[in-house]
């Protein structure tokens, strides 16, 4: 049961000394993944290299193409800031890695698994988060 005396703002992600970075670069509207400078794979909001360990991270641009690797709709109340039905989508960056956002510019009915998806960046608590569009 949805507490009308909740709030309607949505709440932020609290950035840390692993996601400040990423943080930082929403707030200019772009979108960056930490790249390791010894192997190069790439993730997101880690201290060390989740493939060797390395401690030496550099943030780069990600392009902002992705693909839908798996989402839900939600169709229950949970938070008077998110009135239903919306979908909560874990998108995967070209880059390889993945986060939790939402699909816009489309229907939840035509939301398939693996289609291409471009990121746009939404005005939120003052600064911009990344959601995604069909491509
Ligand atoms: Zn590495």
């Amino acid at each position: 049961m949805l507490d009308s005396r909740m709030s309607t703002a949505k709440p932020m992600p609290e950035a840390d000394a692993a996601t400040l970075p990423f943080f930082e670069a929403l707030s200019r509207q772009l979108l960056q993944v930490q790249r390791c400078t010894r192997c190069g794979a790439s993730q997101l909001g880690e201290r060390r290299c989740n493939q060797c360990r390395c401690d030496r991270l550099d943030w780069i641009a990600a392009s902002g193409r992705a693909r839908l690797y798996s989402f839900v709709v939600i169709h229950a109340a949970y938070h008077a800031a998110f009135p239903p039905p919306y979908n909560a989508a874990i998108v995967e960056l070209e880059e390889g890695p993945r986060i939790y956002s939402n699909v816009i510019g489309c229907s939840d009915a035509q939301l398939r698994i693996d289609m291409p998806l471009h990121v746009v960046f939404e005005a939120q608590g003052g600064t911009w988060l990344p959601v995604f569009q069909p491509a």
